[in-house]
């Protein structure tokens, strides 16, 4: 089963077990202005100095020797991307390199209203925001001290900009999993393509160790919630790159019509019902660390090879390296503990 890492096509990225690359998630900042239970400790984590980042020139230099080698599909995220400064400059440039077809955002939502037409003209067509519940009391204690009106504004800023919007919600018992009926009807009438998100072990000191079986709720459980109100149709992963997989609602309150949040909710399983034989992706965190999975540690600084003078043949070379090493399928075990030193704030989730 298991082959060599090797080039594909025009120099493609293929890992040892057939996967190909053509999506990175790239995060910008591992600044926020929430600090979320399930993503960072109350105190925030420790931010490193600004000359530490790539500036937004290396990350167009990273991305470009990306996209000559297959990377289609860049998703912005953070910490929180809107923190950075100027970011819709760098979403322009990223949109300008050649072979890269489709720029995106993962944000909180809460700078939506100050920067949504400048994303927009810059060529952001879609952006996901991270909506946990729609209690703005219970809101609030979930980002500890976020506005769940000012997040629901930028979600109204982003869609009179001409953006689409689609919606992430991690469920955790005992927090926020008695409303996904609610969240499930909002993005419905909304239109909103809403993903449920299973809580995944990343990081130390998130609430998983305080919770039973880190209080994720597998994906089979937020069907049956879903299946008991909804005719449940399985897509599979079929709307966007991403890993999740779609269910189509049939019902009475389901509003007609087509398309992709008209009818149609996800589910991100990576916990019970892992979906790595399908991984698409790479990660790039703010200091220019490549990772080949989110769960496993290992990281290849194209930061250091760049300043070390490293060609772009060079630093493609480093991904193949790191690619050839990329493991068939990552260990969460719901019972089990967090498995990665780093945050999910800092890989960029
Ligand atoms: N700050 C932005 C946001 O919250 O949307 C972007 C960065 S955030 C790390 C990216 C996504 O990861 C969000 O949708 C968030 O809900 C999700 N996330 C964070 N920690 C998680 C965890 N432990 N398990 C599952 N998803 C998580
Ligand atoms: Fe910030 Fe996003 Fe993490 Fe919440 S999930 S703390 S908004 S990076």
């Amino acid at each position: 089963m298991e082959r060599q890492t090797q080039q594909s096509g025009a120099g493609g990225l293929v890992d040892r077990f057939g996967r190909r690359v053509s999506y990175l998630r790239l995060s910008v900042t591992d600044r926020c202005n929430f600090r979320c239970v399930y993503c960072m400790p109350e105190e925030g984590v420790a931010l490193r100095p600004s000359r530490e980042l790539l500036s937004y020139e290396e990350i167009e230099r990273v991305v470009g020797a990306l996209a000559a080698c297959g990377v289609e599909r860049v998703r912005v995220t953070g910490g929180e991307p809107l923190v950075r400064k100027e970011l819709p400059r760098l979403i322009a440039r990223l949109n300008a390199i050649p072979g890269i077809r489709e720029v995106v955002m993962t944000t909180n939502g809460t700078l939506l209203r100050r920067d949504a037409a400048a994303l927009r003209e810059a060529g952001l067509r879609s952006v996901t925001v991270s909506v946990d519940s729609l209690n703005a009391a219970r809101f609030a204690q979930i980002t500890r001290g976020g506005d769940l009106g000012r997040v629901l504004d930028g979600i109204d800023a982003a869609e009179e900009a001409g953006l689409s919007v689609r919606i992430n919600t991690v469920v955790v018992r005992g927090v926020n999993d008695d409303e996904l009926l609610e969240l499930a009807g909002r993005a419905l009438r909304r239109r909103w393509l809403l993903r449920f998100i299973e809580f995944m072990p990343i990081g130390a000191e998130t609430i998983w160790s305080d919770l039973p079986r880190g209080g994720c709720v597998p994906a089979a459980e937020i069907r049956a919630v879903l299946g008991a109100r909804w005719r449940l149709r399985e897509l599979g992963m079929t709307t966007g790159a991403g890993p999740a997989r779609y269910l189509n609602l049939d019902g009475p309150d389901v509003p007609s019509g087509d398309g992709p949040g008209v009818r149609h909710v996800g589910i991100i399983s990576a916990v019970t019902e892992c979906f790595c034989s399908a991984c698409n992706r790479i990660r790039l965190t703010p200091q220019g660390g490549l990772r080949a999975c989110l769960a496993d540690d290992r990281e290849t600084s194209l930061r250091d090879l760049m300043r070390g003078g490293a060609s772009d043949q060079e630093l493609r070379a480093a991904v193949r390296r790191a690619l050839g090493a990329k493991e068939e399928t990552h260990d969460f075990d719901i019972d089990g503990a967090q498995v990665t030193r780093k945050q999910m704030v800092s890989i960029g989730g």
